[in-house]
Parts: structure tokens; sequence; C-alpha cells
């Protein structure tokens, strides 16, 4: 688990950066875009869940919201596009069945799944965690309030070698989080420079996230 710049991959792999992005935000876009460049990946595939089997359904915005923002959001990035095969694919979102579907789609390239540390803190708790890890390598981006130093007590139980295909990725100490920018809007504080124009003016247009 070295630094990304201490342990640059052969170029060319495919970044997939899951998430609710319920709205999508800076932090999401400066870790892909660092995940990009210190990886030397090909493209980032931004694919928003459908169903977070660790969310409470109820309280996400409708996909198709969701996936909207976050086409606004990379159209300005060239290596940047967005996938709706989660969203599409019918029941819960595990990332294992993106892996693979990626892989399917991406013959003999390495994916590199992109994730914040927070998330892979969680690791041990996803469907077929050890599959998933011969399968792709992590990009965990370290995001204030989450000790890396604490993962590699916490993935003990991995079998030899795994540990090893997980990446930290240093973030600038960006402090930005959906529920933050969720709860701003509910209270009618101002939610500009944490997320693209285009997104913010999504989000007024269509009077999200106000109740
Ligand atoms: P919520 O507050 O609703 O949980 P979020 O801001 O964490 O939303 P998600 O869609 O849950 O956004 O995040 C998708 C991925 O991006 C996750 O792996 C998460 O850890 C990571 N992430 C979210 N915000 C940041 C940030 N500011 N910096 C780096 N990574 C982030
Ligand atoms: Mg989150």
């Amino acid at each position: 688990m070295e630094p990304a710049n201490g342990s640059r991959q052969p170029a060319g792999g495919i970044g997939i950066m899951g998430g609710t992005f319920d709205p999508v935000h800076f932090g999401h876009l400066v870790t892909a875009e660092g995940a990009r460049h210190d990886f030397g990946l090909e493209k980032v595939i931004f694919v928003p869940a459908a169903c977070p089997p660790h969310k409470d359904p109820g309280h996400i915005l409708a996909a198709c919201h969701r996936l909207r923002m976050t086409e606004l959001a990379v159209a300005s990035n060239p290596y940047f596009s967005v996938s709706a095969l989660e969203v599409e694919r019918r029941g819960p979102s595990y990332t294992i069945d993106t892996v693979r579907e990626m892989q399917a789609a991406h013959p003999g390239r390495t994916i590199y799944f992109i994730t914040g540390a927070d998330a892979v803190m969680e690791i041990l708790t996803w469907k077929n965690v050890e599959e998933l890890l011969g399968m792709c390598f992590f990009i965990a981006a370290t995001r204030p309030g989450y000790q890396l130093e604490n993962l590699r007590g916490r993935l003990a139980g991995l079998p030899h070698g795994q540990v090893e295909r997980i990446y930290s990725l240093p973030v600038p100490a960006l402090a930005i989080s959906s529920t933050d920018i969720r709860q701003r809007v509910r209270e009618g504080r101002p939610i500009k420079y944490l997320l693209p124009e285009a997104v913010e003016g999504y989000i007024q247009r269509e009077g999200l996230y106000r109740t």
C-alpha cells in the first residue's frame, strides 16, 4: 500500500470511479483526475450506483438525476466518461459484477477501482472481496478524518499479497461530501465552488434536495 507516486503502473489502465454521486462534487473529480495522472490511466469511467447495498435506498435521489449530473460534471474532461451499467442492472449493485463487466469490455487491460479511504475501510464486508482483489487494483483516496494506517490492520485477514493490490492516493484536503452539499441546499446555504457550475445549475433548475 505505497503512495501512488512511489509505485507507478504501466500506462493504459482503466479507472472505475464508483459512487452514489448524490450529487457528484469536486472531491470525486479531483480524486479521479489524480488517479488518472499518477497511475497513467487511459480513462476513468464514473459508474453511478443504482441501489448501493450499504445505503438506505429510500434517501437516494432517482438514478436518472444522478446520472445526468455526473455526465454534466465530466463533460469538460476528455479522459472521463459515465457508464449507466449499474443503473441499468436490476437488483443491488456489487462492485465485483461491475469490475467483471468492465473487464469484458476492456480485454487485457488492468482495472483500477478508485474509491475513498472510507469505503476501502469497509472492504472486508464487501461481496467476494478476495476474488475482487484478484481481479483489479484499488486506489484509495485519503480523505480528512480517515486513518489509512489502520487499513493494514483491518485487512490483515486477506491472503498474502492482496493488501499490496491496494494503493493509496493522497488527495488535497477536500472535506467536500455529498451529504454536506444536500444539507446546504436544504438550509439555503451556498454550494458554489463545491461542485461544477453545470451541476449546481441542474440542482437549481430541477429543485433537487430542497426537502
Ligand atoms: P455521501 O456523503 O452521500 O456518502 P460522498 O460525498 O461520500 O457522499 P459518494 O458518492 O458516496 O460521495 O462517494 C463515491 C466515492 O468517492 C467513495 O469511494 C468516496 O469515498 C469517495 N469520495 C467522496 N468524497 C470524497 C472526497 N472529498 N475526496 C476523496 N474521495 C471522496
Ligand atoms: Mg460516501
